[in-house]
C-alpha cells in the first residue's frame, strides 16, 4: 500500500477489527452487485469508496427521471444511459483504483452462476423474487455469501446467508414465493429508507470481506422507519427446502 492508499483508507485502518491486514484484504476483495437501483446506489458507493478491488456491476435498465429521488449513484446526466455504465462511471471519479465490469443485461441462471463462482460475496439489490431465488440458488451452489436488503414504502429487510452447517437460506425465509412483487413504480418508497438498507448491505459486505466482526447470519433484521422499530428475528432453515433442505 502506497502513501495515498494509507491516507485515502486512514480512518477505516485505524480500526482495530480491520485494520492494515483487512484493508488489504478489501483491495483483493471482489463484489458482485445484482441491481444498480435504490440498494445498489449506495451498496456501489460505499465498497468502492471503502477500497473494494473489484466490483462486477449487474442491471438491464436504463437510468430514468423517475429513478433519480433515491438511486443516488445516477444523477441528471446519467437519465436514458445504462444504469451500469452511469454507475461505473461515479465510482471511476470516486475511487478510480476500484476495477468495475459491467454488465447491462438480463442474466440467465448458468451466466449468474458463472458471475457468482468469482465473486468474494453477493449482494442482492433486486426488485424481484424470481431474481433473489435464482440468486440465492446460485449462491448456495457456490458457496459464496450472500447479502440479502429489500426496501418498500417505510420498511426495510436485511439478512446474509452465508451456507453454513444448519443455516437458513433465502428459500427457507420465503418459500416458493406465494407473495407478489412488490415493487416501488406501484407501492412508493422513502429515498432515505434505501439508503439506510443499501448502507447496511455494504457494511455487512465489507466485513465479510476484511474478516471483521460477525455477519448477521441466521437472522432478519426488520426496519420500520413510519413507527421507528427496528427488530431482529431468528431463521431457522426449513428441512425440506428445495435449495438448502435436507429432504
Ligand atoms: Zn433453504
Amino acid at each position: 500500500m502506497n502513501d495515498e492508499e494509507l491516507l485515502r483508507y486512514s480512518r477505516q485502518i485505524m480500526l482495530p477489527e480491520l485494520g492494515f491486514e483487512g484493508q488489504q484484504r478489501l483491495a483483493q476483495g471482489h463484489a458482485l452487485i445484482i441491481g444498480l437501483g435504490g440498494l445498489g446506489s449506495p451498496v456501489a458507493l460505499y465498497l468502492a469508496a471503502a477500497g473494494v478491488g473489484r466490483l462486477t456491476l449487474v442491471d438491464d435498465d436504463q437510468v430514468d427521471l423517475s429513478n433519480l429521488q433515491r438511486q443516488v449513484i445516477h444523477d441528471s446526466d446519467s437519465i436514458g444511459q445504462a444504469k451500469v455504465e452511469s454507475a461505473a462511471r461515479r465510482i471511476a471519479a470516486i475511487n478510480p483504483a476500484c476495477q468495475t465490469h459491467t454488465v447491462p443485461r438480463r442474466l440467465d441462471e448458468e451466466e449468474l452462476g458463472g458471475l457468482v463462482q468469482q465473486a468474494n460475496v453477493v449482494l442482492d439489490c433486486s426488485d424481484n423474487f424470481a431474481t433473489r431465488f435464482m440468486v440465492n440458488r446460485q449462491c448456495h451452489a457456490a458457496h459464496t455469501p450472500l447479502v440479502s436488503g429489500a426496501a418498500i414504502r417505510w420498511e426495510g429487510q436485511l439478512a446474509v446467508f452465508a451456507y453454513g452447517e444448519g443455516e437458513a437460506c433465502y428459500q427457507c425465509l420465503y418459500g416458493e414465493g406465494g407473495e407478489e412483487d412488490l415493487r416501488c413504480s406501484q407501492n412508493g418508497v422513502a429515498a432515505p429508507l434505501v439508503g439506510i438498507i443499501g448502507s447496511l448491505q455494504a457494511l455487512e459486505a465489507l466485513k465479510l470481506l476484511s474478516g471483521a466482526g460477525e455477519p448477521l447470519c441466521n437472522r432478519l433484521l426488520i426496519v420500520d422507519t413510519l413507527h421507528p422499530q427496528w427488530q431482529t428475528l431468528k431463521l431457522r432453515p426449513d428441512p425440506a427446502c428445495p435449495v438448502c433442505g435436507s429432504r
